[in-house]
């Protein structure tokens, strides 16, 4: 674990995830796992991101329904506490939308436009004019950060020009009208590349291995996983740098990745056994989740009772800082 802050007693956390299907293991090494950390120190808000999500999913809105529960399925099987994490859903917080409305005022077009998370993920999706919803996206999450006044963002790297964005905006509200927004900081978590080897893991591009997954399910993803290319026989010296397998090797199992490197490089590890030393690694890292997961399904009804009592707290906390918000830019008038 890899969390260092300097973090005062009242660092609060906020973090999400678009419900546009399930967790996967880049969720889990990039986010969640330093969560399940936090929640245990910090106040902690989680939001499942159904607006954000119907940025690249308006046409299918039916996704998001059946995501939100899945997604809180998943967060609960990783070990996330309801008892001590406040979980709920972001469109059920209108304070989050009339936020990202004030802020849009102040945000240019071109910062939006020259931001590279934007950039890759627009290029990635094939669009070309944007879509304004998508290209303003992060005035929003910078609304979903500032509600809850929140002060640490555990995220994947994509995230930083994200909260770049929204600390400038902070700075910005603060220095314009009074100081009620706090800036927030990430704490960036390890990035985990798609099976396929060319971007990162992502629900969208099918390149994933979900939590969910049963045994057979991620040997034989594993098993389907390009290695490197110039190897033909398995005495052939590997080249582990280019290799997806061995990157899992240094996230899941970096104690043994030394010996695994050499071993690829010396031509005395073939890619079928390295293969299936990390799917054992991969398998103690899912039987806890599985275990965690079969017993809430058990229990259908407490995932909306969960969802339920979050997003009442969160909209709580929401409304008492829009009316700061409001008391600061003196739109108040009644
Ligand atoms: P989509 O394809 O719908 O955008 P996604 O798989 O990219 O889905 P998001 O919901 O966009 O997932 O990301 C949620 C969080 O998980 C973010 O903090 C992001 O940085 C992190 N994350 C997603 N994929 C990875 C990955 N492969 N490695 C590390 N972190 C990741
Ligand atoms: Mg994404």
């Amino acid at each position: 674990m890899t969390i260092s802050t300097n973090s005062q007693p009242k660092d609060i956390v906020l973090t999400g995830d678009r419900t546009t299907g399930k967790l996967h293991l880049g969720h889990y090494v990039g986010s969640l796992k330093n969560r399940v950390q936090l929640q245990q120190q910090y106040e902690t808000y989680i939001m499942l991101a159904d607006v954000q999500a119907l940025t690249t999913h308006f046409h299918t809105p039916e996704t998001l329904a059946g995501s939100v529960r899945q997604v809180a399925l998943d967060y609960l099987s990783v070990g996330i506490d309801p008892d001590q994490a406040t979980l709920f859903v972001q469109s059920m917080i209108p304070e989050i939308a009339e936020l990202t409305v004030f802020y849009s005022m102040f945000v240019s077009v071109s910062s939006l436009r020259h931001n590279p998370t934007i950039k890759s993920e627009a290029a990635e999706r094939g669009y070309e004019d944007l879509y304004y919803g998508f290209l303003g996206y992060p005035v929003s999450q910078a609304a979903d950060i500032t509600f809850c006044k929140a002060t640490l963002v555990p995220a994947g790297d994509d995230q930083i020009p994200h909260i770049e964005q929204a600390r400038k905006i902070v700075r910005r509200f603060n220095e314009l009208y009074a100081p009620v927004l706090v800036e927030p900081q990430i704490i960036v978590g390890e990035r985990l590349d798609g099976l396929d080897g060319s971007s990162k893991m992502s629900k969208s591009l099918g390149n994933a291995i979900s939590l969910d997954s049963t045994t057979d399910e991620v040997r034989s993803r594993i098993r389907k996983a390009p290695t490197d290319p110039a190897r033909v026989h398995k005495t052939d010296p590997g080249h582990p740098e280019v290799c997806t397998i061995y990157g899992y090797h240094r996230i899941f199992r970096p104690e043994d990745s030394g010996n695994i490197h050499d071993m690829c490089t010396r031509g005395t590890l073939g890619c079928a056994a390295c293969k299936a030393k990390i799917t054992g690694a991969i398998e103690e890292v899912l039987e806890p989740i599985r275990e965690r997961r079969a017993r809430y399904e058990q229990r259908p009804g407490d995932i909306d009772d969960i969802l339920m009592a979050g997003t009442t707290k969160a909209r709580e906390t929401a409304r008492q800082t829009m009316g700061e918000v409001r008391e600061a830019m003196g739109i108040n008038y009644f």
